[in-house]
């Protein structure tokens, strides 16, 4: 299991050891039980930074170094932009002389550059364990049999799917081909307005707590219009009157890291911290997001500390690494984790810097190692959902 610590050790700089200890890990509920052999540095090595570095510097404008905002930080000093998933697939988009790119993220969002980078492009993922957790809760199986599920209940033609950037290209694919969109955690209410244009009923994918967020604050949906569907039991758990019934269909997925954040946790920092401003992502649960000041993207977490006075206080839901790093670089606010425990997404943090220096140094000697490339099929379809979300008014 991954490892925990409490609210307190947040106020300590935290030894490289644990952190590599708690990238290491297996965390079983939310890894893809995928390996990554390979010639790896000792964690210890005292060069890493310079190798890290003189590798990068030996490729040059060859290769282009990508960093989501839950990266550790000994990764994101290296990275040539930081961002979120989608920013970040279109950075590499808009670099099409990078022969390289290396993708300081998770499974999924390599797979999104792949699909929206040249063909002479080549995405790596310094570690092919980083996977998503909420990403691999939907299968091209399950979802494929939910659309049986849905023909059957004779409401297919009027469901439109939309799906969260969060997904693996194969369900991208699936979206692409039955006419509908993908989201990101900052249009999704543009999303579901433009589906609903379209259909009477959305299917939405992987993430229940950002489909019913999104319906219940922003679309003026109850939670009785919405049905969860659940892959692991026949027919979704659902009758096929309440499939007729329902205006969401939400997949029964969630982030490992969001949705460990409780009413507890923002009853507790109220008490703790009067006077505390509760900003959380909308990954969260229904309850904790109702409960919240403030509910936003992870660009949106960003900005609004930035707009924010100086002595403000601020309890934040999201990653870890992102918040330690806001606190760090607002030192006039006071910025707190909104959890007790912490909460590292840890397959993000598998990419430490050994797996970096690893793929630097291979790209720099001609190997080209961990990339991560989508069929031409799936990709064309997943292009055509990712067109769609592009074109939103
Ligand atoms: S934070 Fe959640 S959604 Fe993001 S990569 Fe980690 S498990 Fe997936």
């Amino acid at each position: 299991m991954r490892a925990v610590t409490t609210a307190h050790d947040l106020d300590v700089t935290p030894t490289p050891l644990a952190l590599l200890l708690l990238g290491r890990e297996a965390d079983p509920k939310s890894e893809r039980g995928v390996d990554c052999p390979g010639d790896l540095p000792a964690p210890s090595d005292p060069d890493l930074v310079a190798r890290a570095r003189a590798a990068k510097e030996k490729l040059g404008d060859k290769v282009f170094v990508l960093g989501h905002h839950y990266q550790r930080d000994e990764v994101i000093q290296f990275a040539d932009v930081t961002g979120d998933s989608f920013k970040l697939a279109q950075q590499a988009a808009a670099r099409p002389e990078a022969e390289y790119i290396v993708f300081c993220g998770v499974h999924f969002m390599a797979e999104s550059a792949d699909i929206l980078t040249t063909d002479d492009q080549r995405v790596v993922l310094p570690d092919l364990a980083a996977g998503c957790s909420m990403a691999d809760m939907a299968t091209a199986e399950q979802v494929a049999e939910c659309w049986d599920v849905l023909t059957e209940a004779g409401i297919a033609d009027a469901v439109v799917p939309v799906s969260y950037m969060n997904s693996s290209a194969d369900i991208k694919a699936f979206t692409g081909k039955h006419g509908g969109t993908i989201c990101t955690s900052s249009n999704a209410k543009r999303a579901l307005e433009w589906a609903f244009e379209q259909g009477e009923k959305v299917l939405f994918l992987p993430d229940q707590h950002l489909g019913r967020n999104t319906a219940v604050r922003d679309m003026g949906m109850s939670l009785d219009d919405c049905v969860l569907y659940n892959p692991h039991k026949p027919n979704g758990g659902l009758t096929a009157e309440q499939l007729r019934d329902a205006k969401m269909i939400l997949w029964r997925g969630h982030c490992s890291v969001h949705g460990r954040f409780s009413l507890d946790s923002v009853n507790d920092v109220r008490e703790r911290i009067p006077g505390v401003n509760v900003l959380v992502h909308p990954e969260c649960k229904h309850e904790v997001v109702e409960s919240a000041d403030y509910v936003g993207s992870t660009e949106y977490i960003i900005k609004a500390l930035d707009a924010a006075p100086a002595g403000s206080k601020w309890a934040i839901g999201t990653e870890l690494n992102l918040v330690r790093r806001l606190a760090k670089q607002h030192p006039d606010k006071e910025v707190v984790f909104l959890d007790k425990t912490v909460c590292f997404c840890s397959t993000m943090n598998r990419i430490d810097l050994p797996h970096l220096v690893w793929a630097l140094e291979s790209l720099a000697d001609g190997k080209l190692i961990n990339q991560i490339s989508v069929d031409r099929e799936t990709e064309d379809f997943a292009k055509l959902a990712l067109e769609r979300m592009l074109a939103l008014p």
